[in-house]
């Protein structure tokens, strides 16, 4: 059970060079430019294979990326490599930043909620408020998966092969463990469950909510500042 296979049974999130990752970036970009109109240094976390990274380096921004997979950030140095680009790609963790106090200018965090306890979600939270300057913006994007979850159903088709076999909830719904299939195989991704509310209780703790908008049904792109 594990994140891995999920990663490599799906494009979404590893090749940028697919339609749907393309739609990702295409579908965050004009909100991306709407709330970082300054240029500055910008830490992409939790970056994947880098494409937000590349994206925010062609608008004119400083960009570090950082994830903890190493199959990720190699594949965001390969990509890099292929553009030419200046993105420093380093392996490291979200609950523990290598770098100094107030450093970015903003730090961008993606479609990663789902990897985190809300113990560690704490720990993430806190460290982007120490490495951002004062002045600097968190930008959030998530799926509100308490209320997608409702909404999926046994046999729902994910992408090309695979489609859910099974919908396995915890007790008190913190977790869920999603059974994928296709014809030659089926694996099971347990995934941290975060709903809007629940995420904006944590960020209240270290930032004040600067803006926020609604993208299609279940997402949320919020703006935050350090308190
Ligand atoms: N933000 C990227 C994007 O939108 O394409 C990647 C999203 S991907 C769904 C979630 C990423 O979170 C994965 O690349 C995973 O390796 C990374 N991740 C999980 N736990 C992490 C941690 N503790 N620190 C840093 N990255 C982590």
């Amino acid at each position: 059970m594990g994140f891995a296979e999920y990663y490599r049974a799906f494009p979404t999130y590893t090749d940028i060079n697919s339609q749907e990752y393309r739609d990702r970036l295409e579908n965050l970009e004009p909100l991306l430019m709407k709330y970082m109109k300054r240029r500055g240094k910008v830490l992409d976390l939790a970056c994947g294979v880098g494409g937000f990274s590349f994206l925010l380096e062609d608008y004119g921004f400083e960009v570090v990326g950082l994830d903890i997979s190493e199959e990720m950030i190699s594949k965001a140095k390969m990509y890099a490599k292929e553009k030419s680009s200046n993105v420093e790609f380093i392996i490291g963790d979200a609950k523990k930043l290598p770098f100094e106090d107030n450093n970015f200018d903003y730090v961008i965090f993606i479609d990663s909620l789902v990897h985190f306890s809300p113990l560690e979600l704490n720990q993430v939270f806190k460290e982007v408020k120490r490495v951002l300057k004062p002045t600097g913006k968190f930008i959030i994007y998530f799926t509100d998966m308490r209320e997608l979850l409702p909404r999926l159903r046994e046999s729902l088709v994910v992408g090309e092969k695979y489609w859910i076999n099974k919908i396995i909830p915890d007790q008190e719904e913190k977790t869920v463990v999603i059974e994928f299939k296709s014809e030659e195989n089926s694996f099971r991704v347990r995934f941290n469950v975060w709903g809007k509310t629940g995420v904006e209780l944590l960020a209240k703790l270290y930032f004040n909510k600067e803006a926020q908008e609604k993208v299609g049904n279940y997402s949320y792109f919020i703006v935050y500042t350090p308190k």
